[in-house]
């Protein structure tokens, strides 16, 4: 059975004066890392002897398409993944994860997904990024495994935050844990985040507490702001973060930080394979060189 590296590891920094502790989520696997190994990991140990396929859909670039590619490798699968549509830019100059999908022997296919795959004979059908249920599995874990840290440093209360996309992870998070989530949407407004919290879980007190930015952010753009806040963490705390998510995640908590009375515990979600198309497209924009170089 295939083994992740668990618990990860907890690391204190210090970031523009103030301490914070990280959940290093970014090293739990090699290749399969962060936010998806642990939405994933109820397949990756579950014994699912019908399955011979893995189908799923979203974007050219996503992180969870990655995440699963891995999955299927690891489990001698198959893997057919729909996508609108595939940029040119990207099927002439493959890169980052959608490279290392191909890699890894995805089935990339533009188009809805065919009913006959939804629920056909020996198909894992996975919606996009995740959002489902059998998440749940692998994120109690990490409840636990955070718990067992609060315990063994001491503290009395933690707060812990993270950056939500379809909020799967900050949901099951706050459901499983006693420490308060926040979290703050990447990829749509607080509505929209309030309602995928409402498909998974109907009872409110469940939620984790949604904090705001100042100014919107659309998911995928570039951001001088949000590059500058990328730097400057690699700069302070040489840890690479991720380019989608966590810098919007580190800009709303800088920006609430007095509303936070307990220690903070950040969840680093890894999926730096992502980094790999989005710091070029950061360079040719600002022209800037990057610590890797
Ligand atoms: C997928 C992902 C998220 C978002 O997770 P959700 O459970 O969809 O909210 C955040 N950060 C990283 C790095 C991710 O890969």
């Amino acid at each position: 059975m295939y083994e992740l590296s668990l618990p990860s590891r907890v690391d204190e920094i210090e970031f523009d004066g103030c301490s914070y502790y990280i959940k290093r989520d970014d090293l739990i696997d090699r290749d399969f890392s962060g936010n998806k190994a642990r939405k994933f990991h109820y397949y990756l140990q579950s014994s699912l002897p019908n399955i011979k396929k893995v189908v799923s859909h979203g974007s050219s670039q996503s992180n969870a398409m990655y995440s699963l590619s891995v999955l299927a490798k690891i489990r001698g699968w198959e893997f057919s993944y729909f996508v609108d549509h595939i940029p040119s830019y990207l099927s002439e100059n493959p890169q980052g994860n959608y490279r290392a999908a191909l890699d890894n022997g995805m089935k990339i296919i533009e188009g809805e997904v065919p009913n006959d795959l939804l629920d056909g004979d020996g198909v894992l059908f996975v919606p996009e990024g995740g959002r489902e249920e059998s998440a749940s599995y692998g994120l109690s874990l990490l409840a636990d495994e955070i718990e067992q840290f609060r315990i063994s440093y001491q503290i009395e209360a933690l707060d812990i935050f993270l950056p939500s996309g379809t909020g799967t992870t900050a949901l099951y998070l706050q459901k499983y844990s006693s420490s308060k989530v926040f979290t703050t949407p990447c990829v749509g407004d607080e509505e929209y985040l309030k309602r995928q919290f409402l498909m998974l879980e109907s009872d409110e007190t469940h939620h984790p507490t949604i904090l705001n930015s100042d100014k919107r952010y659309h998911f995928g753009k570039l951001y001088r702001d949000l590059y500058d806040m990328w730097q400057r963490l690699y700069d302070q705390t040489e840890i690479e973060f991720e380019l989608l998510y966590d810098p919007k995640g580190w800009m709303v908590l800088h920006k609430h930080r007095e509303i936070f009375t307990n220690p903070i515990l950040y969840i680093h979600q890894g999926g730096l394979m992502g980094n790999q198309s989005m710091l070029p497209r950061y360079r040719r924009k600002y022209n800037k060189t990057t610590p890797r170089e």
